[in-house]
């Protein structure tokens, strides 16, 4: 139960840039806003970087990089861990404050800080075990060493979704393998990320190891980070068409990239399905984050066996969904980001029924101020419909029928992207054709849900370049060095 109220919880946000372990105003005391997208009200201004403070920021990390790279693996280990700790302490605090900037009902948040902060301690316990080789050559002249390094300072920059886990998941792999890092959170949800700053403030992270810089101009503050020599590893977290811009950036500057982009999640139905199963994980699939989540199933592709009953029993939950601001006790649906993202999410919605699909419950904005969307569901969407092909990122789910398994496989991978499928059948030797099946990088197999600290996150096709999370995921931030020792 949170004490602490918005007011006074917006007031212990830093609002300034935080830079070799200071707090300092932005160039020329530059401001940007941030609002509530449940109301529209501004909740904070803060700091609105220039180019400069970017590289004032990079300078900072590039500075504290070689001391952090021989801090001791336990030592930096204890970091993560103590931040950990404090996280959990102030666990209310930080839930309200993603309620606030980004509308996800407070229950939502809880599980967010729950989530995001697995990935401080996960990596806490990565940091001392970052091991090598040690062998004979095959020649048998002489012993190989292969090491791993820090990459060097890295340049992370993330979406607004997920305004903590984004953020962990990417600086508690870069600290646990010694980058020092400098960190852009998205313009529409940056007070999460200046907050977990702060909590880094007070458990002692050294100055320059976590710089923060929170801009209204990404592109033009970005750019001179990402073309800058000393710049070694970019991890970007948003939209395929920025990671694309971003790719080729950093070609120029030959470095490391991660790339956690979008994606247009398949949601299987098999006939032999546990139906009771397949609503739950619909739901959860869907409707998390009010369908502002890359792993949000884009397109249920059901068995026309039973289409119509996961129908009725899907609207029928969906028509109980209460919708509001993500304070107010009960609600289960929040806003959506913007107006921009209501639009988007209704023209979807638009194009399908003017194709042929039937609208079963929602599909229009509700009689309230903010940037609602009645939680929808479609069914029989047209092949060629929008919906089926772009990300929808709002509270629709739209059903397509199928009649044989090939025709499923066929459905699900015809898109661009390969981030997460789901399929729910009782069948294993189907589920395990599906595991084969599928262009993937990741799997939910009658379940919903599949984020986990624990796991490599992460896709295929044009859903992007590398893990986060797991073993996988401090290797993204390490770089592999032999040595050849002559016997
Ligand atoms: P976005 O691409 O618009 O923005 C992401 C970040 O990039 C923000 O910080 C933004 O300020 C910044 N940015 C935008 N243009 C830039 C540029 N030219 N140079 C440098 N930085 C720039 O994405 P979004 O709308 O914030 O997030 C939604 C997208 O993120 C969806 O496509 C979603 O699927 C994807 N996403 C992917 C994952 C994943 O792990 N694969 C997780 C969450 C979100």
């Amino acid at each position: 139960m949170n004490t602490i109220t918005e007011a006074a919880l917006l007031e212990a946000v830093p609002g300034s840039l935080f830079i070799g372990g200071d707090w300092t105003d932005a160039e020329a005391g530059r401001t940007l806003d941030v609002f509530d997208p449940s109301t529209g009200h501004l909740l904070k201004r803060i700091a609105d970087a220039s180019p400069d403070d970017g590289i004032r920021a990079l300078d900072a990390a590039v500075a504290a990089a070689d001391a952090w790279a021989a801090t001791a693996p336990r030592v930096r280990g204890e970091l993560l861990r103590d931040a950990f700790d404090l996280l959990q302490q102030r666990k209310d605090e930080v839930a309200l404050l993603m309620t606030l900037e980004m509308g996800k009902p407070l229950a939502e948040a809880a599980g967010e800080v729950a989530y995001g902060g697995e990935f401080l301690r996960w990596f806490s316990e990565e940091a001392v075990r970052i091991s090598g080789r040690f062998g004979s050559n095959p020649e048998g002249t002489g012993r190989m060493i292969v090491s791993q390094r820090p990459v060097g300072p890295a340049f992370l920059i993330t979406p607004w979704n997920f305004p903590l886990a984004m953020a962990t998941r990417k600086i508690a792999p870069a600290l646990a393998a010694g980058c020092t890092v400098v960190i852009k959170p998205a313009e529409l949800t940056p007070l999460t990320t200046l907050y977990v700053a702060r909590l880094f403030e007070e458990v002692g992270l050294p100055a320059g190891v976590l710089n923060v810089i929170t801009t209204s101009r990404s592109a033009d503050v970005s750019s001179p980070i990402i073309a800058d020599p000393r710049l070694r590893k970019l991890s970007f977290t948003g939209s395929t068409t920025v990671g694309r811009t971003l790719i080729k950036q950093a070609a120029d500057n030959v470095l490391r990239t991660s790339m956690e982009l979008g994606g247009n999640a398949p949601f299987i139905v098999f006939g032999d399905a546990d139906l009771d199963k397949a609503v739950e994980g619909a739901l959860a699939a869907k409707f998390r984050n009010t369908g502002q989540a890359c792993t949000a199933a884009n397109r249920f592709i059901v068995h026309s066996s039973v289409a119509d009953e996961f129908a009725r029993r899907v609207s029928e939950r969906v028509e109980a969904f209460r919708v509001g601001r993500g304070t107010e006790p009960g609600v289960t649906i929040g806003p959506l980001i913007n107006d921009k993202a209501v639009d988007k999410a209704d023209q979807l919605v638009q194009d399908a029924i003017a194709r042929g699909a039937t609208l079963v419950t929602g599909g229009r904005r509700p009689l309230r101020a903010g940037s609602f969307y009645e939680p929808t569901v479609v069914t029989n969407v047209p092949e060629g419909s929008d919906i089926l092909r772009e990300e929808i990122f709002g509270p629709v789910l739209s059903i397509v029928d199928f009649d044989d398994e090939e025709e499923a496989v066929a459905l699900a991978n015809n898109t661009e992207y390969g981030l997460v499928s789901y399929v729910f059948t009782e069948n294993l030797a189907r589920a395990q054709r599906m595991i084969d099946g599928l262009d993937t990088g990741m799997m939910g197999l009658n379940v919903g849900v599949i984020s986990n600290a624990a796991a490599p996150f992460g896709g295929v096709k044009q859903s992007g370049l590398g893990r986060e999370g797991g073993a996988e995921g401090i290797h993204e931030y390490l770089s592999t060095k032999y040595t050849l020792i002559p016997n």
